[in-house]
């Protein structure tokens, strides 16, 4: 579904990727693990264009979108991205929030982006909530109406930044949990995370970023277990 060949990213005269190679199949889980600064929010905002690459190429489905004349918001349209910080619009209710990408941007008919928007809040746990606006939620219930937001586009791809880092241990757990079924019912997925445990879980890759490049990658029982490279090793120490 998506490969990345030799992308590499500066600002200014900072390298902050390097020699960045990686494919994602259809239902793949991939987890970036690496220190802060190593590189993996960026990664994840080139994938979806919202940073300009200065050099490789990124293909989905076989496109070449790092191709200049290529609109980035027709990409965005298939590749849903959700924050540490989850931006909902605090004006809007939960269901015009998740309604509002669908109506405007992929012109679904109003009332069928309603039923789908309040099906998922369902599945979710949310349906006590689809009238309320974000700042009568927890943060936890907030970040789960941010990946509802994103799933009501359909998206082919789904981009995942630390998205439990803002919220209370006792929250994160729900956030995960809808993580999991999403990743039980093959949404293909590319998570910056910092919970080890959770990628040992669900990633079927883990990539490991250490100053911009991918220094290892492989299945989490190899990779978090026993990995190749003395800095992953060091890595795990320090966040196991
Ligand atoms: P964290 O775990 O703290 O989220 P990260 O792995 O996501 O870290 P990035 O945010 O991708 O790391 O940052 C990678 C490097 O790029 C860092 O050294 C950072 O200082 C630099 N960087 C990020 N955004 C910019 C920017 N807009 N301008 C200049 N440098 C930037
Ligand atoms: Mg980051």
């Amino acid at each position: 579904l998506l490969e990345v060949t030799d992308l590499r990213k500066t600002y200014g005269e900072r390298v902050v990727l390097d020699d960045i190679s990686l494919t994602v199949q259809r239902h793949d889980v991939v987890c970036l693990i690496g220190s802060s600064g190593s590189g993996k929010s960026t990664l994840l905002r080139c994938l979806n264009l919202l940073e300009q690459v200065d050099d490789g190429v990124i293909r989905l489905d076989g496109e070449e979108i790092t191709d200049p004349g290529i609109d980035p918001g027709e990409v965005r349209k298939r590749v849903g991205m959700v924050f540490q910080a989850y931006n909902l619009f605090p004006h809007l209710s939960v269901l015009a929030n998740c309604t509002l990408a669908p109506v405007r941007v992929h012109g679904t008919p109003r009332a069928e982006a309603e039923q789908r928007a309040r099906e998922l809040l369902a599945q979710f746990g949310l349906e006590e909530h689809v009238d309320k606006h974000p700042d009568r939620l927890s943060g936890g219930q907030q970040q789960r109406v941010a990946l509802v937001r994103a799933l009501c586009t359909q998206p082919e791809l789904l981009l995942l930044d630390e998205i439990t880092a803002a919220l209370d241990p006792e929250l994160v757990g729900d956030v995960l949990t809808i993580v999991r079924d999403l990743a039980e019912r093959g949404t293909t997925m590319v998570l910056a995370t910092h919970e080890m445990g959770f990628a040992r879980e669900v990633a079927s890759t883990v990539c490991f970023l250490d100053g911009g490049r991918i220094l290892e990658q492989g299945p989490p029982a190899q990779l978090l277990v026993e990995p190749r490279e003395e800095r992953t090793r060091q890595f795990l120490r320090r966040v196991l």
